[in-house]
């Protein structure tokens, strides 16, 4: 059986806003996270690990939570139209998110015009 997403440019519009404003609110801790890498990758160069060795897990770590934000700060974004979570916790989109699996409205225009 196939089943059809709705296209609504408002929902679509809604959404683009939803995730402009995401991006905005993640933008700090981003640049936190990435200096925390930096710092955590140039330890080694000055000597600091043999006196501390605790620091390369605290690198790894600063590392793995880099790389989950993003995935991590979309997945609390709610759909315009139905308010549900788009993902259950725990879940990481390995691929964009274009319509809401619950109701099945577009959330990115498939034709490619406005959107994220
Ligand atoms: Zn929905």
């Amino acid at each position: 059986m196939e089943t059809r997403a709705t296209l609504n440019p408002e929902i679509i519009a809604e959404w683009g806003r939803r995730c402009a404003k995401s991006r905005r609110a993640s933008r700090v801790p981003r640049y936190f996270l990435v200096a925390a890498i930096l710092i955590a990758s140039s330890l080694p160069l000055f000597g600091v690990v043999a006196c501390f060795p605790y620091l390369l897990y605290v690198g790894v770590i600063a590392i793995f939570a880099a790389a989950m934000f993003p995935g991590a700060a979309f997945a609390s974004l709610r759909c315009p139209n139905c308010d549900k979570v788009l993902i259950s916790a725990g879940q990481i989109p390995l691929t964009p998110i274009d319509f809401c699996p619950h109701c099945r409205f577009w959330l990115i225009d498939p034709r490619g015009g406005a959107g994220t």
